[in-house]
């Protein structure tokens, strides 16, 4: 049987072809979905950092905040500052600061998992969405985040003393009427880690008693 006679010449020649055109499209279809991807990613990231940005983040606590209200599933915000932050930018300058900011910032997406969402909300201020999460999970979460940043090695920039954070958490319980509300109590208490001494982890129930005195 000879393949191209003839009889057998349209067919193959139709295969080929049918073969060809799919392996063209779907080539195209990957790249320019890999493209679509990048698109979006840069949309939704902050260059430096690669965290998630203030927009993203504002609209998934909305997200996260309506299917908390729908299916009384826990959720809780983490703030989050670097200590004397400014003091690194004048002794080291801009550059070491940005570096910090970006080793700080890595730390935290390696240590944050599928329900927890890292984003830099702020110049050196990130936020956490934790859903599907207690207070003591957050609470453990950022201690352990806390303890890590105290950890990082900065010789290479020329620092040599320990760089800190500081964390404040709120949950969405009834003092929250909108999404808005849990992430203004989590910079409270972010506030009063400020004021009692910085490098810590305070909850937004403790601002109430901390205030209230
Ligand atoms: P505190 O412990 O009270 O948070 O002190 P701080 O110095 O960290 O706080 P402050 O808000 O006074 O200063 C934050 C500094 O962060 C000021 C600003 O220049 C710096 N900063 C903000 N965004 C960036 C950035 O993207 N890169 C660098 N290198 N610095 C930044
Ligand atoms: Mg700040
Ligand atoms: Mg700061």
């Amino acid at each position: 049987r000879e393949p191209f006679s003839d009889e057998h010449y349209d067919p193959l020649l139709y295969w080929y072809m049918s073969i060809a055109t799919a392996v063209v499209f779907s080539t195209l279809g990957y790249v320019i979905g890999k493209r679509e991807v990048m698109i979006t990613d840069l949309a939704l990231t902050d260059g430096l950092t690669s965290l998630y940005n203030k927009r993203y983040f504002t609209n998934r606590l909305e997200q996260e905040f309506e299917r908390h209200l729908r299916q009384q599933s826990p959720m809780a915000v983490i703030q989050i500052d670097i200590d004397f932050f400014k003091r690194i930018n004048d002794t080291y300058g801009h550059h070491v600061g940005d570096e910090v900011l970006k080793k700080i910032a890595l730390l935290i997406k390696e240590n944050c998992r599928k329900n927890e969402i890292a984003a830099r909300v702020g110049g050196e201020e990130l936020s956490i969405i934790a859903y599907d999460c207690v207070e003591d999970e957050a609470f453990n979460l950022a201690e352990r985040i806390r303890q890590k940043i105290t950890e990082l090695d900065f010789s290479h920039l020329g620092i040599s003393a320990p760089i800190t954070a500081s964390f404040g958490i709120a949950i969405a319980d009834e003092t929250n009427l909108k999404a808005a509300d849990i992430y203004q109590h989590a910079d409270e208490a972010l506030y009063l880690a400020k004021k009692t001494g910085r490098n810590k982890v305070c909850l937004y129930s403790e601002t109430i008693n901390h205030f209230e005195e």
